[in-house]
């Protein structure tokens, strides 16, 4: 099978058993015909693969197969089994691994303490032993078989040697005088399965947050289908349906309202806490909730087309990269497996030497193996990554790939597009001076407005209109970003704009237009001024809105020890003005769009870490310019390209949560991986001396697996 053009590949992966397992599939993926880029995710079963047109998905899958995992493509469409049925299915193989090896250690354990010095008692060990370690703990071998095959030695074959190696000495000694360790063995493999329980257990719990998300959906809809209504599943709606939702009730798709109107909870979707009021025409989102009134609504996107499933996909693509610190992690474990596996020889070889005992030479080789194993490794980034990612899109923030979390922890300046994120960017006008006739200034100000796309735009062709002007469609329409609007109505050239723009254009500026737009900046409002036949005729004013949430935004940020800055295309004194009201210490003002990016690079030259908060759209080469660009969605579409976070709505409080939870989780990373790694390693020399029994270093590997997998999943609290 050939493919047409480049794509993104996901794969389901059967049986990885580690960290390094994922690296090393990585690897031979990365190597084959036609792959440009292959990431395996561990914690979640999957591989991702850039590809050309000239990949064969049969040789991938072979390659993979002969290093000893399986890959399967995920076909669009079809079901798979979910993360968390198979996170269910490895916790009961856990389950009934630890309880069957403990059921056979227990007598192990209580005949070499307290049981007779008689040869029953030695056989019986040596054969319930056997059982422990070929039976329930096989899946240490298998993979270890696989790894010694593939010349990549991993966390299983140090299990594997050191619990083999005690086995097969005991069995030796069976037959001299030595002293047996059967126990030792059965009880290392009955702890790290239990270890491994634990972690499936935990893992799947780190999966819930996505799992969570895309339950919210509705489940039910009802419908009108040929005059009559009825509930279906939520899966059957199709495109055009009409659905009926009464008070209370969830939206069960995206749509455009038809008949009726109500207050909407969007905040599931949007993090945003005010319920937003729709009426004919306005866009519903699936999953958001219907409050007091009753409306229909014709169904306009349906299944993965959906806000929701956006969202999810965006969870789900972000959770698969791989943050930077976790491919360092993985270089390094890849090397350390066998030093640890030489210094357990010459521990061994030294113990031999200096004091002549086998067994104890054997034990104290077996205990470096066993605590050396950086077991959670491979769970301490995937696991944070999972908790914070998902906890993040319960939020209303959507973090697009795993760099983002490291990113975002240099940050030290947030920088505020004013519009739209501070303020709300649903503008009125609020003074018209003229000294004109007014009608015909909103007349043709108006219609020429009507046809931007700017807030400004739309709050003077409302203005007009609400002070009975009849507006028309200009005949010529031309925005001139960050400056203003030019057009022709009834034949009449008009310039609606900044000061600049009428004198570029050759108008005359009477000195009263000037002081009127003065006097209305200095009240927080913006002013502009409306032009024709080769003069100024009028003032107008638009004021916004601030946000409920910005003043309590900023000083969150201010708190957390974040510099906030205000970047603006609109004039010095309105900015100050709205500054001051919000407790921003510097306002950068007069920035063309085109520049906005500019001034980002300015801050970053400076030394600085800039997040950008912005909208997805005008904004996107400042977002793609800064350290870390959140992207302001707009209607919950969460398909925007440019910036590394997406907000899903313009509340100011949801920069604090993206930057706080970013760092939260880069965070628990770092604390990840020093329980994964860095105490195993402090703890080999103890080994090594014959300080550390090997059943004890068991434990204390079991007990690091859980605690990585513990510490991730606290990030579900996060913002509670
Ligand atoms: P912001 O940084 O607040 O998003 P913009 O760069 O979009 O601002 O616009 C900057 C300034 O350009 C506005 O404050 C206004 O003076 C002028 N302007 C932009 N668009 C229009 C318009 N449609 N009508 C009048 N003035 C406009
Ligand atoms: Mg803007």
């Amino acid at each position: 099978m050939s493919r047409a053009t480049a794509e993104s590949i996901t794969f389901d992966v059967e049986g990885m058993t580690c960290a390094s397992c994922a690296l090393r599939i990585e690897r031979v993926l990365g190597k084959q015909e036609g792959v440009e880029s292959a990431i395996v995710n561990y914690a979640g079963h999957e591989a991702r693969a850039e590809v050309g047109p000239e990949v064969d998905i049969e040789v991938l899958k072979a390659a993979v197969a002969k290093i000893g995992y399986s890959i399967d493509e995920v076909k669009e469409g079809v079901e798979r089994t979910s993360v968390t049925e198979r996170y269910a299915e490895e916790v009961g193989y856990q389950r009934r691994n630890v309880i069957g090896a403990a059921f056979l250690t227990v007598p192990v354990f209580l005949l070499a303490q307290f049981g007779p010095d008689a040869r029953w008692s030695e056989n019986l060990q040596a054969l319930l032993t056997t059982g422990v370690l070929f039976g329930f703990g096989a899946q240490f071998h298998k993979a270890t078989f696989k790894q010694i095959k593939s010349l990549s030695p991993a966390m299983d074959t140090l299990v594997s040697v050191g619990t083999v190696s005690a086995w097969g000495f005991s069995l030796y000694a069976l037959s001299t005088d030595d002293a047996l360790f059967f126990e030792t063995a059965a009880i290392i493999i009955t702890l790290i399965l239990l270890g491994r329980f634990f972690e499936a257990r935990a893992k799947g719990q780190a999966s819930n947050a996505i799992t969570k998300l895309l339950e919210i959906g509705a489940k039910e809809a009802r419908v009108r289908r040929a005059g009559v209504e009825e509930m279906i599943p939520a899966e059957e709606l199709r495109v055009g349906d009409v659905v009926i939702v009464l008070p209370g009730e969830k939206i069960a798709t995206d749509g455009v309202v038809v008949s009726g109107g109500s207050s909407i909870d969007e905040s599931m979707l949007t993090g945003e806490s005010t319920p937003v009021d729709k009426s004919v025409g306005d866009d519903v989102f699936g999953a958001t909730v219907n409050q007091q009134g009753r409306l229909e609504f014709e169904a306009t996107r349906i299944g993965r087309e959906t806000a929701l499933s956006q969202i999810v996909r965006l969870v789900e693509e972000a959770q698969a990269t791989k943050a930077p610190v976790q491919k360092l992690a993985d270089r390094v474990s890849s090397v350390f497996v066998p030093i640890v596996i030489l210094v357990a020889l010459s521990v061994f070889g030294i113990w031999l030497a200096v004091n002549g005992v086998v067994s104890e030479a054997l034990t104290n080789a077996v205990a470096v193996l066993i605590i050396a194993c950086p077991c959670a490794m491979g769970l301490a980034t995937p696991t944070a990554i999972m908790v914070g990612s998902g906890r993040g899109a319960e939020l209303g923030v959507l973090f697009k790939n795993a760099e983002v979390f490291e990113r975002a922890k240099a940050v030290d300046t947030v920088v505020f597009d004013k519009t739209g994120t501070l303020t709300r960017g649903a503008m009125t006008l609020t003074d018209v001076v003229t000294d004109d006739d007014e009608g015909r200034l909103l007349f043709l100000a108006g219609s020429v407005e009507a046809a931007s796309e700017h807030p400004i735009g739309k709050a003077v062709a409302l203005g007009a209109e609400e002070r009975d002007a009849v507006l028309v469609t200009p005949t010529k329409f031309e925005a001139l970003g960050g400056r203003g609007v030019i057009g022709t109505v009834d034949g009449v050239d008009v310039i609606v704009g900044k000061s600049k723009l009428m004198a570029d254009r050759g108008l005359g500026i009477p000195d009263r237009y000037l002081e009127a737009m003065e006097r209305i900046e200095l009240t927080g409002k913006t002013a502009f001024l409306v032009g024709w036949g080769g003069e100024v005729r009028g003032t107008l004013g638009v004021a916004d809105t601030l946000r409920d949430t910005a003043v309590a935004a900023v000083a969150r940020l201010h708190d957390a020890g974040f510099e906030v800055t205000m970047l603006t295309g609109d004039n010095r004194r309105t900015a100050e003005t709205i500054a001051a009201q919000v407790g921003i210490d510097r306002v950068i003002a007069e920035v063309m769009p085109a520049d906005k990016a500019e001034e980002i690079k300015r801050l970053h030259d400076q030394g600085r870490s800039v997040g950008f908060v912005g909208d997805g759209i005008n904004d996107a080469p400042a977002l793609t310019r800064a350290d870390l660009g959140m992207a302001v969605g707009s209607g919950t579409d969460v398909a925007i390209e440019a910036g590394d976070v997406v907000l899903m709505s313009g509340d100011p409080m949801l920069a604090v949560t993206a930057l706080t939870l970013a760092r939260a989780t880069f965070r628990t990373i770092i604390q990840n991986l020093f329980w994964a790694f860095g105490y195993n390693t402090a703890a080999i020399p103890l080994a090594a001396l014959g300080f550390l029994n090997p059943m004890f270093a068991a434990g204390a590997m079991a007990l690091s697996s859980v605690s990585v997998v513990t510490n991730s999943v606290r990030l579900r609290r996060f913002g509670r």
